[in-house]
C-alpha cells in the first residue's frame, strides 16, 4: 500500500494542529485512516493496536455500527433545533437516559444533566454553576475556586485557571482568585503502587489550609480529576477524596468531579464517583459519552445545586449555554453508545480485567529507565526516568517507537499514558505489554 496523497501537500499546513508543532508532524506523519474494534488503520495500511482510545474517548471500542446507524436515522429526521426556550425529543430523552446511570449513591444521585459539547465546556459550565449557586443561596461572595497542580482541566479560561499545568496556562490571563492544592503524586513514597496508594491523604488538607488564607466564604468550588490522566496517570491516595468531601461539606464549598476521562466505565464502575464512593456534587464528562464519535459534554448536578438555580423570578437563573447544548445528532449517538455499554456490560467490564492489566503493565518493572508504574482500572502510567539533556524525549521516542511497531499510546512528559477501549482482550493486553516492552528497551 503506498503513502497517502495527503503527505507533502499543502493541506499540511492548512490544519493547525492542537497541541501539536506542525514542522515536527510534517516531517513524520502518523496518519490514522480507519478503525474498526481495537484497531486503527494507519495510511500505509499497517494495523495499529489502539491502547489509548483514541483520546481517552472511544471506550466502546471502534466502526460501532449502532452509533452510525442511529447518527445516520437521526440526521434524516432532525438535523438540528434549538434548545433555547425550544427543546426536541431525543435531548430529554438522552438527559433521563444518563439520569438512570448518573453517578452518586442512593441518597444523592447527580440525575440533572447539563449540555455541553467537550470535556472543557463541560469544566468552564460545572464552575459557572458553582459560582451561580452560591449566589442562589445567599453566598455571592463565594468567587474563588481551587484546583490542583498538575490538574488537567481542558482549555477554557475557567478550567485553564483551576488547571495546574504550567506551560498551558504561561501565556494567558488567569480568573482571578483561583488558588492550587498541591498533586498527589509522591514517587519516594508510593512508587510501582497497584491501585491506591496507602501515602498521601493528609495532602486533602491544603483544602484548610487555603480556607484558613483566604477564609470559607471567599470560597465556592474545588475541582480534581478522582484519577488526573493527561499529567501522567495520578492515582488518588486512600482516604484523600474522602477527606476532601468531608473539608468541602465542613466549609460549604461545592465538590467537582472532573471525570472527563474516568467516566463511562473507564475504572470499572460507570463513573470514578461510583468507584470510590465519594460522592461530589457536581461531575464533568464528555469522551466515552458518545464513544467519542460525535464531540459532546455534559455536566451531572445533584438536586439541591440544580433546584436553588431554578427558584429565581424569571424562571431563569443560570445565563449559560451553548448553540448545540443537546445536539439531536450527538444524542443519537450518546443514546446508541449507552445502548452498547448496557448490552455488552461495558460499564463495569473493567472490574473483571483490571488485576490482569495491573499484573501485565507491572511486567514491565525492571526495564531500563523505568522508574515507576502505576496501574488503576484500565489506565496505566509508565514513567520513565528523564534524559538530563532533554525532558521528556525519551517518552516520545518510546511513543514514536510503539507506532511503528504497531501500537498507539499517548505520552505526556516522560510518562507513556495507556487507556484502551474497555473491550479489549486479553491477549491484546500481552500485546500491548509486548510492543512497549520492546520499544522501552530500544530507546534505552
Ligand atoms: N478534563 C479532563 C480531565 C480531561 O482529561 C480533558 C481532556 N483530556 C478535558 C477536561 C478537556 O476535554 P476536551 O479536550 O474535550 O475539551
Amino acid at each position: 500500500m503506498t503513502d497517502h496523497p495527503l503527505r507533502n501537500t499543502p493541506a499540511m499546513d492548512a490544519f493547525w494542529m492542537p497541541f501539536t508543532a506542525n514542522r515536527q508532524f510534517k516531517a513524520a506523519p502518523r496518519l490514522l485512516v480507519s478503525a474498526e474494534g481495537m484497531h486503527y488503520t494507519a495510511d500505509d495500511g499497517r494495523r495499529i493496536l489502539d491502547g489509548s482510545a483514541g483520546l481517552w474517548c472511544v471506550n466502546a471500542g471502534h466502526g460501532r455500527r449502532g452509533i452510525a446507524a442511529a447518527v445516520e436515522r437521526q440526521l434524516a429526521t432532525l438535523d438540528f433545533a434549538p434548545t433555547f426556550q425550544m427543546g426536541h425529543p431525543i435531548a430529554f430523552e438522552f438527559a433521563e437516559r444518563l439520569a438512570e446511570i448518573a453517578p452518586g449513591g442512593p441518597d444523592k444521585r447527580l440525575d440533572r444533566v447539563f449540555f455541553t459539547n467537550s470535556g472543557s465546556e463541560s469544566v468552564d459550565t460545572a464552575l459557572k454553576i458553582a459560582l451561580a449557586y452560591q449566589r442562589a443561596i445567599g453566598q455571592g461572595t463565594r468567587t474563588r475556586l481551587i484546583g490542583r497542580e498538575r490538574g488537567y482541566h481542558g482549555v477554557g479560561f475557567g478550567g485553564l485557571s483551576v488547571g495546574g499545568i504550567v506551560s498551558n496556562r504561561r501565556v494567558f490571563p488567569q480568573l482571578n482568585g483561583t488558588d492550587h492544592l498541591r498533586h498527589t503524586h509522591d514517587p519516594a513514597r508510593n512508587a510501582f503502587v497497584k491501585g491506591q496508594p496507602e501515602h498521601g491523604a493528609e495532602l486533602a488538607e491544603d483544602l484548610e489550609r487555603l480556607v484558613a488564607l483566604h477564609g470559607a466564604e471567599t470560597i465556592a468550588a474545588c475541582i480534581v480529576e478522582p484519577v488526573a490522566g493527561s499529567t501522567g496517570v495520578l492515582v488518588p491516595p486512600k482516604g484523600y477524596l474522602e477527606r476532601l468531601r468531608e473539608i468541602c461539606t465542613k466549609h460549604g464549598i461545592l465538590l467537582i468531579f472532573d471525570e472527563v476521562i474516568s467516566g463511562f466505565g473507564r475504572l470499572g464502575a460507570p463513573f470514578a464517583t461510583d468507584f470510590f464512593g465519594v460522592v461530589p456534587d457536581l461531575v464533568t464528562s464528555a469522551k466515552g459519552l458518545t464513544n467519542g464519535t460525535v464531540p459532546m459534554g455534559a455536566v451531572f448536578a445533584s438536586r439541591a445545586v440544580h433546584d436553588a438555580l431554578m427558584q429565581g423570578p424569571d424562571g431563569i437563573e443560570l445565563f449559560h449555554g451553548y448553540t448545540y447544548s443537546g445536539h439531536p445528532i450527538a444524542c443519537a449517538a450518546g443514546i446508541a453508545t449507552l445502548d452498547i455499554y448496557r448490552e455488552e456490560g461495558l460499564l463495569t467490564r473493567v472490574a473483571d480485567i483490571a488485576d490482569d492489566w495491573a499484573a501485565a503493565m507491572h511486567d514491565l518493572r525492571g526495564r531500563k529507565g523505568v522508574i515507576d508504574i502505576r496501574t488503576i482500572g484500565l489506565v496505566a502510567g509508565i514513567e520513565l526516568a528523564p534524559r538530563p539533556d532533554a525532558p521528556g524525549k525519551r517518552a516520545y521516542d518510546v511513543f514514536v517507537d510503539c507506532f511503528e511497531r504497531g501500537l498507539l499510546t499517548r505520552v505526556t512528559g516522560d510518562i507513556i499514558a495507556l487507556s484502551p477501549p474497555l473491550i479489549i482482550e486479553r491477549g491484546q493486553i500481552g500485546e500491548i505489554v509486548d510492543i512497549l516492552g520492546a520499544a522501552i528497551d530500544r530507546v534505552a
